[in-house]
């Protein structure tokens, strides 16, 4: 299914994944609708405009003159289905000619990508983030209970989550401020208050709602994919010792809420279906209490993404050395899908919404080069990370870049996120 636009074999954007963005581009006023294809991006709204996607399943809603998704979203999986198999054949060498040999429409409507801004795709209600990784969870919880109790009783049950605060979801490439806030570094003092001393990043993949539920109608597990829309990375900045102060009773707050990042293009589920592998197996043959029946999932229920942590301080940069990779993870590593986060989180009746956030929780593979957070990379600051540049690291300071990039691999194309990045500014003191 080779396209007529050039596609590099590593690029992470063939006609097999057409991601769905919004980007304001430099000739046209406000925000546009399109999707990625090798280093262009297709303005939807225009492609729509010239009567180019006019299919029975968008019931003449025209959901791309917007400025986010959520319109489309809503529309559910059958529109989702028909407009990429739509736009797969206008951009495809054999299919529809409309746009291949209209060399006028062609220039109007596909921007290279290094033209456009890329702006959040969608207006996020509400963000849930879950702790999804058993290892990271392990590790964390050896860190401050100890390696006995690390895992909660509940853990192997449920997909434990909280609520975190939708207004600081910000798209890549937002610088991020350090966090003032009360901290107490001595348990024998009181506490104090000032910059966040111990900043850290999560390296999480965020499912993107679709179609919602009514309020008091659950999501079943069967039907759980229906309702997610595709994916994004998701970074989830922590300020640890905010949150270690704070979290007993209620969970992270402060430590969390500043800032969450998420790259711009939204990876659609169905292009990611390929890519689907058995997980870690829910059943007592392998030591695991079998899930109660409305969290139980065919496989496969995994995601096989290569997963990359990059990390440039301010003097790296100065001194023209490119970003250092810092960690090697894989979204296969998940224990509870996004389908089972989402049975769970309705299975009360809660109602989801278009454009609502589900983060995945760090991803953290077995090997200690395979952490997808700094606490765990430098395990609390004992093991610190040496930059090429010849400083140490332990958490983040104040001019560090950090970048996630993921893909994944299939037989001579690549299904990729590009890259969620953002820099820290120093603390508003
Ligand atoms: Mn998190």
């Amino acid at each position: 299914m080779p396209s007529f636009i050039y596609v590099a074999a590593d690029s992470h954007f063939p006609i097999q994944n057409l991601p769905y963005g919004v980007f304001s581009r430099p000739d046209v006023h406000g925000p546009r609708i399109g999707v990625a294809i090798g280093n262009m991006a297709l303005d939807l709204a225009l492609i729509e405009e010239m009567g180019l996607l006019d299919l029975p399943e968008l019931k003449q809603t025209f959901p791309f003159k917007s400025a986010t998704l959520n319109a489309f979203m809503g529309l559910g999986q059958p529109a989702w289905r028909a407009v990429r198999k739509r736009i797969q054949d206008l951009l495809s060498n054999e299919g529809d000619a409309a746009l291949r040999e209209d060399l006028k429409l062609r220039e109007a409507a596909l921007i290279p990508q290094a033209d456009v801004r890329m702006l959040l795709p969608m207006e996020v209600g509400d963000y849930t983030d879950f702790y999804a990784s058993r290892q990271h969870a392990t590790n964390v919880g050896t860190m401050f209970r100890g390696p006995e109790n690390a895992l909660m009783p509940n853990w192997l049950h449920m997909p434990v989550g909280y609520h975190g605060r939708a207004s600081s979801v910000v798209v890549s490439g937002t610088d991020v401020v350090r966090p003032m806030g009360q901290t107490r570094p001595n348990d024998d003092e009181p506490p104090v208050f000032g910059p966040s001393r111990l900043l850290d990043f999560e390296l999480e993949l965020g499912a993107v709602v679709g179609k919602g539920n009514a309020l008091g109608e659950p999501i079943s597990i069967g039907n759980a994919h229906e309702h997610i829309f595709g994916f994004v990375l998701l970074n989830d900045w922590s300020a640890r010792d905010i949150q270690k102060w704070e979290y007993v009773p209620l969970g992270p707050f402060l430590g969390k809420n500043f800032a969450t990042s998420i790259s711009p293009w939204i990876v659609p589920y169905d292009a990611l279906a390929p890519f689907r592998v058995d997980g870690e197996p829910q059943s007592s043959d392998a030591g695991n209490p079998a899930p109660l029946p409305y969290l139980r999932q065919q496989e496969p229920r995994c995601l096989n993404l290569e997963l990359d942590v990059l990390l440039e301080t301010a003097q790296m940069r100065e001194q023209g050395i490119g970003p250092h990779q810092i960690s090697h993870s894989s979204a296969r590593y998940l224990y509870w899908s996004p389908e089972q986060q989402l049975a769970h989180h309705t299975v009360n009746g809660c109602n989801m919404r278009p454009g609502d956030l589900l983060g995945s929780g760090t991803i953290s593979g077995e090997t200690p080069d395979s952490y997808g957070s700094m606490l765990e990379l430098a395990w609390r600051g004992s093991k610190p990370l040496a930059m090429p540049s010849g400083e140490e690291r332990k958490f983040l300071q104040d001019g560090d870049r950090l970048i996630m990039t993921g893909y994944a691999q299939g037989d001579g194309y690549r299904v990729g996120f590009g890259e969620v990045e953002g820099k820290v500014l120093p603390a508003k003191c």
